[in-house]
């Protein structure tokens, strides 16, 4: 038995060992900030890449790969972009014995692998709009604290780049991908706040960006992922143009949308418990575990009856595990729960003659499912389940969340906090150092909850201009 730390006092110990506890990764690797995928992480990261690609693909994108190494002289070309990224940068100066004449970056982030090709796929306004995107490992030189999914070296990342004809369709591929999102956070019962980032903050060469932050633990919270609007910041400098219908040559407008197994972070930050993790159906490495509790005289007929009820959800296109292991079915219980799978079934001697199994979900709420109709059964509780395991996240994600009428309220701050702000970048940054954290930015669209609107700048009283902005700290 793992004792696992408190989730409320102590948010980090806790994620660490529940990570560790369930399997999902191993962290001896010899260089810091890059995990070794366990089977059992990796199940659960493809369900995640599952989803995504499901959703972006239903939005007219194509998959596409380009090359881990981008060319030095590329990757200078976006002045912002570089001075962003430079510090971050694992580099690569010798093949074999030799000094590389171009020095080559491995790749932190697409754009300036992808950009120099998008100049040569895109002529005319019929090769638009272009929307592709990429699921590979990127890499940072992350320099502070690394943690497993949340701040890693090696990243598992999904990227979608896009060529509009204009500014006006890139902020609808923008809106498209603010739905897209919208969906795949659904799919895994996460709730979520879109939050426009400060000036000082966006990604390094966009026009502007929006992120998808996740509060956590008491201010805590966690971009999962976010989407960009480049205007022509790239397409000038990588020279994306193409022929308009009336014969004249314009730049293409760019997005980007970005996500990586942050989203796997965030499952387990948001729906773990004191038992360990909680996986959301569709995340699920295994959907549901079947268990024999079995007595020496039937243990021949309970054990083909287990065989029997797994099989059956098998060939229903479940993701089923059989555990007919010498153990205690406590054990089992106590094992099945800390990998988080949504539903154990109970196949008991007692049973045999009746007409149902028991079944027992993630969250302990415990129902029979009939024989006959198993697999109907089964779908229902686990539609039930993720409907519950919603529910409880958006009450947790509302309750997380209060307003600051002064500097002061954001000192040790144990909630994210609702401000107002001026918009002057010095407030912004007296409310980052209030809340020795971020100023994470202005709500895009409604907040999932009730918010009353603020009537002046927390840092300078100002009452002009006054929006509503948000206040944390990022992990
Ligand atoms: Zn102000």
């Amino acid at each position: 038995m793992v004792e696992l730390p408190d989730k409320s006092a102590s948010f980090v110990e806790w994620y660490l060992a529940v990570v560790e506890a369930a399997n999902l990764s191993d962290k001896r690797y010899g260089v810091k900030g890059m995990n070794v995928w366990t089977p059992y992480g990796l199940k659960a990261r493809r369900n995640l890449d599952r989803v995504l690609v499901r959703e972006i693909e239903a939005t007219g994108s194509e998959a596409v790969e380009f090359p881990a190494l981008i060319p030095a002289t590329e990757f200078a070309k976006e002045k912002e972009h570089i001075k962003g990224f430079d510090a971050q940068v694992f580099w690569v100066t010798r093949g074999g014995l030799s000094e590389l004449d171009v020095p080559l970056v491995l790749r932190p982030t697409s754009e300036t692998a992808i950009y120099p090709i998008f100049a040569l796929w895109v002529r005319s306004h019929r090769d638009l709009p272009l929307n592709v995107y990429q699921i590979v490992n990127t890499f940072r030189y992350e320099t502070k604290t690394t943690r497993p999914f949340v701040r890693v070296r090696e990243i598992h990342f999904f990227e979608e780049h896009t060529c509009q004809a204009d500014e006006a369709r890139a902020t609808e591929r923008v809106a498209s991908n603010l739905e897209a999102f919208r969906r795949m956070a659904a799919a895994f019962a996460l709730p979520y706040i879109a939050v426009r980032r400060p000036e000082w903050d966006k990604f390094a060469g966009a026009h502007y960006s929006i992120a998808f932050d996740l509060p956590l633990a008491g201010a805590r919270t966690l971009q999962v992922g976010s989407v960009h609007h480049y205007r022509d910041n790239f397409a000038v400098p990588y020279g994306i143009r193409y022929e308009a219908p009336d014969g004249s040559v314009r730049v293409v407008h760019q997005t980007t949308f970005g996500l990586s197994e942050r989203l796997l972070g965030a499952i387990v930050g948001v729906h773990g418990d004191a038992k360990g993790v909680v996986f959301p159906t569709e995340a699920a490495p295994y959907e549901v575990v079947v268990v024999p509790v079995t007595t020496a005289a039937a243990a021949e007929k309970v054990g083909a009856a287990a065989q029997h009820v797994a099989e059956t959800l098998k060939a229903a296109g479940r993701r089923v595990v059989l555990d007919a292991g010498e153990e205690r079915p406590g054990a089992k219980y106590y094992r099945w729960e800390l990998a988080g799978v949504p539903l154990r079934i109970e196949v008991g001697a007692r049973e045999l003659e009746t007409d149902r199994w028991t079944s027992v979900d993630r969250l302990g709420r415990k129902e029979p499912v009939g024989r006959a109709t198993l697999a109907a059964d089964v779908a229902a509780r686990l539609v039930a389940f993720d409907r519950e395991l919603a529910r409880r996240a958006e009450a947790a994600l509302a309750a997380s969340f209060a307003p600051a009428a002064t500097l002061a309220d954001l000192h040790g701050s144990r909630q994210v906090r609702l401000v107002g702000w001026c918009g002057a970048e010095a407030c912004g940054h007296a409310i980052e150092q209030a809340i020795d954290g971020a100023l994470l930015g202005t709500p895009e669209g409604p907040l999932p909850f009730p918010v009353v609107a603020p009537a002046s700048c927390v840092a300078c009283g100002k009452t002009l201009g006054v929006r509503l902005a948000i206040a944390g700290q990022p992990m």
